[in-house]
C-alpha cells in the first residue's frame, strides 16, 4: 500500500480506502462488514469513510460494531463522518440537518457515539449550505478540535470559491481551516479536480479523498449489457442514480475503455482507479464494495499504475472525452 500526505497535513492515508454509502445496512449485512473491513485492513488501508446519512444512521452503528469488534489500535485507522442531510430521513425537523452550530456539533455527537469512537479523524460538512454564514461553521469545526472530538475537518462537494471564503474566514479569526475536500473524481466527472480546485490544490494545500472512482460501478463494464440483478443501479430508491449513469454514449465509452484495458491486460476496475490515484492531487481513493471478490480486484488497481504511460493517458482522453479544457492532466 503507498500512504499520502492529506495535502499540507501531517495525516498519511492509504492511497486506496474504503466507504460504505449504499453498501452497509442496503446491500452488506455484519458479517460481511467485517470480511470487507478486514480485508481492506490487512491490505493496508487505513481510512473508512462514513457519514450520518448513509442508511440514516445505520452504516455508522455497523462500522462502529465492527471497529469495536475487531478492537484494532486506535492510532492505526482513520474516521470519518460527515454531517448536512441529516439521518431522520424525510420526517427531519428544522435543525436536524444542515450547517449550523446545533447540528454540526450534535450530529458529531451522534457519530461518536454509533461509531464507538471518542474522536473522529476527519469530520466533512457533507454539502455548502447557503443558509448559515461561514463564520459559524468554522467556528464549530475549530471548537470541535479544540475539544478534541474531531483531528481535522473538510468540505465535500463544496466550490473552489466557498473554500477559499472558509479559509479567508478561518485566517481572519485566527482558527483552523478545512485541510480536505471530498469530490467526486472518476474517468465521467473531472471539472472540480483537475481545473476548479488546481488554485486551491496550489494555495491552500487542501488534499482529496475522492469518491466513486467506478462512478457507481459503471466504470467496471457491469453494466454495458443491462443491469445486474445483484447490483447498485438495481436497487430500489436509486433511479436517479440509474438515469444519470446508464446514458448510452457512457455506455459506449465504457465499452471502448474495456477495449483498452484487454490490450493492457488489465481489467477495467483497475485500470479506471489507477487512473484517479495517478494525480498527485488526489490523497486517496475511496473504494465501495459488496463482495470481497470486488475489493481483491481494485487493490490490484496500484499495480496498474506504471502502465499508464503518457501514451495510455491520451488514449484514455480520446476514449473518454471528458478532460477539461484546463487540465494539467
Ligand atoms: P465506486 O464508484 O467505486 O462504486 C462502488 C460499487 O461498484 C460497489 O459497491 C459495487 O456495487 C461496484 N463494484 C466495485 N468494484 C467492482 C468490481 N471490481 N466489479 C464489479 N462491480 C464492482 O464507489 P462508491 O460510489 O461506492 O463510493 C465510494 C465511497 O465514497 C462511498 O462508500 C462513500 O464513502 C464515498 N462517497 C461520498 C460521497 C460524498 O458526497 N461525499 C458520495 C458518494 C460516495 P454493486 O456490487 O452493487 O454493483
Amino acid at each position: 500500500m503507498e500512504y499520502r500526505r492529506m495535502g499540507k497535513t501531517g495525516l498519511q492515508l492509504s492511497v486506496l480506502s474504503f466507504g460504505s454509502w449504499v453498501t452497509f445496512a442496503r446491500q452488506t449485512d455484519d458479517q460481511q462488514n467485517d470480511r470487507l473491513m478486514s480485508l481492506a485492513y490487512d491490505a493496508g488501508i487505513n481510512f473508512f469513510d462514513n457519514a450520518e446519512v448513509y442508511s440514516n444512521g445505520l452504516s455508522e452503528e455497523m462500522m462502529g460494531r465492527i471497529l469495536k469488534q475487531k478492537d484494532w489500535d486506535r492510532s492505526s485507522y482513520v474516521v470519518s463522518s460527515k454531517a448536512f442531510f441529516g439521518w431522520k430521513g424525510a420526517d427531519k425537523k428544522p435543525n436536524q440537518h444542515g450547517l449550523s452550530r446545533k447540528h454540526l456539533t450534535e450530529a458529531c455527537h451522534e457519530a461518536l457515539t454509533r461509531l464507538q469512537v471518542e474522536y473522529l479523524d476527519l469530520y466533512y460538512c457533507h454539502r455548502p449550505d447557503k443558509n448559515v454564514p461561514v463564520e459559524e461553521v468554522v467556528r464549530t469545526m475549530n471548537t470541535l478540535i479544540q475539544q478534541g472530538k474531531i483531528l481535522y475537518w473538510g468540505t465535500s462537494e463544496w466550490s473552489a470559491a466557498e473554500i477559499v471564503e472558509a479559509h479567508a474566514a478561518a485566517g481572519r479569526l485566527g482558527l483552523e481551516a478545512p485541510a480536505v475536500e471530498q469530490p467526486e473524481y472518476n474517468l465521467f466527472n473531472r471539472q472540480k479536480m483537475e481545473a476548479d480546485y488546481l488554485t486551491i490544490f496550489k494555495n491552500l494545500g487542501m488534499g482529496t479523498t475522492i469518491w466513486s472512482p467506478l462512478a457507481s460501478g459503471l466504470l467496471t463494464g457491469k453494466y454495458n449489457n443491462g443491469i445486474p440483478e445483484d447490483s447498485r443501479l438495481a436497487l430500489e430508491g436509486y433511479g436517479w442514480l440509474k438515469d444519470r449513469a446508464l446514458a448510452q454514449d457512457k455506455l459506449n465509452r465504457v465499452e471502448e475503455l474495456g477495449k483498452l484495458a484487454v490490450q493492457l491486460g488489465v481489467s477495467l476496475p483497475t485500470l479506471a482507479i489507477a487512473w484517479c490515484v495517478r494525480n498527485p492531487n488526489v490523497t486517496t481513493a475511496i473504494l465501495g464494495a459488496t463482495k470481497e471478490s470486488q475489493l481483491l480486484e481494485n487493490l490490484k488497481a496500484l499495480e496498474v499504475l506504471p502502465l499508464l504511460t503518457p501514451e495510455v493517458l491520451t488514449q484514455i482522453n480520446d476514449i473518454m472525452q471528458t478532460k477539461p479544457f484546463v487540465s494539467e492532466y
